[in-house]
């Protein structure tokens, strides 16, 4: 294992729309960053295939196009953007404390300020015709890829809050919303669960699986599974959404970090800061309510601002101790 002495002012961890927006953001501040792409550069949006709710392109945009996009943005203000996974950290507590950051297991990296933009996968079921048509009309995003579907029937599997917040999401858009939970009752709250049940087109379906997503290139329809009788129907769909939750790529943060206990980053107040001084956290890594690219780009500016900020107040109180 090398031990580079490589010194980075703003070290940002990841490469979706918060880590790129606080790279453009860091870059004008002048603060060199140096951005780590993780295994897949460009985050969650190059899944996607259209973008049509980020303000600004009236026509949507190809996700991964747009990601290419904010790239050059950042390298253009002169973010030096690298492959490359971050394996392990080292976190100091001290104010003005050095952070130690591994790559790809070989090469410690220091750096004064660290924005954790490492982002949050959607679970799938991982049924083979699932993934097979994964961008073919199985989603993981309601509020992406809903206004798709307008006037179609779609299902959706899940029974939390997430699953209901888009059922009743996609009932407002589509003909006909059919809701599999896999138990006799749903998790969502109380107020989640009576608007789904209030909802009328939303056809909702108790101890309910899927059997098997069906289509070729394209989601036709779905076999469902009743896991307590064991019978299987099958129903006309256009698009399967999958809402089972989101697990934030949090691994390697564990007990250097505050998280909350689904494994978010804990950030203070309205500020992208952790309980860690110079660490801050952008995107969806420690957002589990909105997670939209809008609002981690959002939290991606902020996190820039807060890292310059705390190097300001590092600089003058290393002036003042000299003094
Ligand atoms: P949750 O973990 O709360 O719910 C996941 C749901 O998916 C559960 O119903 C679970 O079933 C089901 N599920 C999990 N795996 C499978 C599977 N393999 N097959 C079928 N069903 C499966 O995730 P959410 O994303 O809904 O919510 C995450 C957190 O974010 C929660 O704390 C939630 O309250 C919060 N949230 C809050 C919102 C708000 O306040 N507006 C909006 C969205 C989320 P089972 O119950 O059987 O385990």
């Amino acid at each position: 294992m090398s031990d580079t002495k490589e010194k980075i002012k703003c070290l940002i961890i990841g490469s979706g729309p918060a880590g790129y927006t606080a790279a453009i953001y860091a870059a004008r501040a002048d603060l060199k960053p140096v951005m780590y792409t993780g295994l897949e550069p460009g985050g969650q949006l190059t899944t996607t295939t259209e973008v049509d709710n980020f303000p600004g392109y009236p026509e949507g945009v190809d996700g991964p196009a747009m990601m290419v996009d904010l790239q050059k943005q950042a390298e253009r203000f002169g973010t030096d953007v690298r492959m490359g996974m971050a394996t392990e950290v080292q976190f100091s507590k001290e104010k003005g404390g050095i952070h130690k950051v591994c790559i790809d297991n070989s090469t410690w990296l220091e750096a004064e300020t660290v924005i954790i933009s490492t982002g949050a996968t959607a679970k799938y079921l991982g049924l083979p015709s699932e993934q097979k048509l994964r961008g073919g009309g199985v989603s993981a995003c309601a509020v992406c890829d809903g206004f798709f579907y307008k006037n179609q029937e779609v299902a959706i599997v899940g029974g939390g809050d997430t699953a209901a917040e888009e059922a009743t999401y996609l009932a407002n858009i589509c003909k006909k919303v059919t809701m599999l939970v896999r138990k006799d009752e749903l998790r969502a709250s109380k107020a989640m669960q009576h608007r789904v049940m209030t909802t009328k087109n939303i056809d909702l379906r108790f101890n309910t699986e899927v059997d098997e997503v069906l289509g070729d290139q394209v989601v036709e329809g779905l076999r469902m599974v009743n896991n307590q009788t064991g019978g299987k129907e099958e129903i006309k769909i256009t698009g399967l959404f999958i809402a089972i939750g989101h697990k934030p790529n949090t691994e390697i943060f564990k007990g250097q970090i505050d998280m909350d206990p689904t494994g978010y980053i804990v950030t203070k107040g309205k500020s992208t800061k952790t309980n860690i001084p110079g660490v801050f956290a952008s995107g969806d890594v420690q957002d589990k309510e909105y997670r939209q690219a809008i609002t981690a780009a959002g939290t991606g500016c902020m996190a820039a601002l807060d890292a310059e900020r705390y190097l300001v107040t590092v600089e003058s109180s290393e002036k003042v101790t000299a003094e």
